[in-house]
């Protein structure tokens, strides 16, 4: 698997533990999500995340399975665009927080699918 936009190190655990165990499949698929947004950069803000890390944050769970990352949009970025390239690409679930310049992409099994704003 060869990557163009994204490195795996960007996915590693925020808490300073090291650990890094991103599904390379979903990685793959981000990084074809942004080769279809020409010069603009999506930054992961959290990727990987272990589970005691997770419960620190206040996240849910799902970025321990690997398969869930928080991404900047750039600025001047349609956003329904951004959110037709996920699902055209097999990425079932966007989360958009009000106030938060983040988005939250995953594709957790068994989680409701679709755009959510929180
Ligand atoms: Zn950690």
């Amino acid at each position: 698997m060869s990557l163009t936009f994204f490195k795996m190190d960007e996915f590693t655990c925020g808490c300073g533990c090291g650990r890094n165990e991103i599904d390379p499949g979903f990685v793959a698929i981000l990084d074809k999500i942004r080769m279809t947004y020409y010069d603009r950069p999506l930054i992961v803000t959290s990727g990987y995340r272990c589970p005691e890390w997770d419960e620190k944050v206040g996240g849910k769970g799902n970025h321990p399975t690997g398969s869930a990352a928080d991404l900047l949009v750039s600025k001047g970025m349609n956003m329904y665009d951004f959110m037709q390239a996920c699902f055209a690409m097999g990425i079932p679930r966007v989360v958009v927080y009000r106030g938060k310049p983040h988005v939250h992409v995953d594709m957790v099994a068994d989680k409701p699918k679709g755009v959510f704003v929180l």
